[in-house]
């Protein structure tokens, strides 16, 4: 990996993404910088983007604003690694079944927004992971991925797809940085590093 790693710093799961990073670098003894992203030119100090959990529409909002939201696509179609988990996995989807949230179409995906039902319904289940073997989630608020297109399936849940990879795009409807299992995490970073 030639620079750090960018969070999306807008809303959300940030710290506990820094959290995690900061972990796994201490715990592999490497150096990873983190950057929270609330401009687009930080993105040229980094060399994948985390976008976290939080509200979609408000990160959608949020991302215009600040004129990241094509800067990532354009990046993104070079190559740049991207992961969404939940909110930000709405962010980066083809298709958002919401007109409050356009997704970038970085990755195949159609999804239902709180398909799970509200709050409350929040629940942790154990999945297997192509890759990463078995893995607690957690799913809050979580969206549904109705359709997975052309991307790879690395995980499902009750028949439905929740963690999808295309190339350098990584999306989960689950949130790994709420949990203290790092492989998820380290799963992105190899990707980052090209031994993905
Ligand atoms: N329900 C939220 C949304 O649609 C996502 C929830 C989450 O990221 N935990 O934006």
């Amino acid at each position: 990996m030639s620079q750090g790693i960018g969070i999306l710093g807008f809303q959300g799961d940030v710290s506990e993404h820094i959290g995690i990073i900061k972990t796994i670098a201490r715990k592999h003894k490497k150096n990873i910088p983190v950057t929270e992203i609330r401009k687009k030119d930080q993105l040229d100090n980094v060399s994948g983007l985390i976008i976290p959990g939080g509200e979609s529409t408000t990160m959608y909002k949020l991302l215009n604003l600040y004129g990241i939201y094509d800067e990532v696509i354009s990046r993104a179609m070079d190559g740049f690694p991207v992961m969404g988990t939940c909110a930000g996995l709405i962010v980066i989807s083809k298709e958002t079944n919401d007109s409050r949230v356009k997704g970038m179409n970085l990755i195949d995906t159609t999804i239902e927004r709180n398909a799970y039902g509200r709050q409350i319904d929040s629940f942790i289940h154990e999945i297997n992971i192509s890759g990463i073997g078995e893995y607690k989630a957690v799913f809050i608020r979580a969206p549904v991925i109705s359709d997975a297109g052309s991307s790879e399936i690395l995980a499902v849940y009750n028949n439905k797809p929740v963690m999808v990879r295309k190339g350098n795009i990584l999306g989960m409807t689950f949130h790994p940085e709420l949990t203290n299992d790092l492989r998820v995490h380290e799963y992105f970073l190899d990707i980052v590093g090209g031994e993905g």
